[in-house]
């Protein structure tokens, strides 16, 4: 399953940059994933669980919290930004179509909230 593995990246990412004692103390992970990066949000979760389950238990009173980032397009006619909706890649105020991608594509560690002393 391949949100076990970003998974994995996840708690690789935060025990790179946070020292022992944060680690110790990581409440809650906040993921931004955009709407076109090909990860469901449910398996994630799941995923995340597990992880922590049979890997890392120093981690097991963390939650994820996921924020889906929509999908935006810069417009190369009239160079306005959008957003697109049911996957229709045309600009919302020429009616362009662009597939120059501006969010939607991310996932990424936005946030981590460390439990109080
Ligand atoms: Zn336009």
């Amino acid at each position: 399953m391949h949100e076990i593995s970003l998974v994995r990246n996840i708690f690789r990412t935060l025990e790179a940059q946070l020292p022992a004692e944060e680690l110790a103390q990581v409440q809650k992970i906040k993921l931004q994933v955009g709407l076109l990066a090909n990860v469901e949000p449910i398996l994630m979760q799941n995923a995340f669980e597990a992880v922590i389950a049979t890997e890392q238990p120093g981690f097991k009173s963390a939650i994820l919290e996921i924020e889906l980032v929509p999908i935006r397009i810069l417009c190369p006619s009239c160079g306005q930004e959008s957003g697109v909706e049911n996957y229709r890649f045309r600009c919302g105020f020429c009616d362009t179509p662009s597939n120059e991608i501006v969010s939607g594509t991310e996932l990424l560690i936005s946030g981590v909230e460390l439990r109080e002393n």
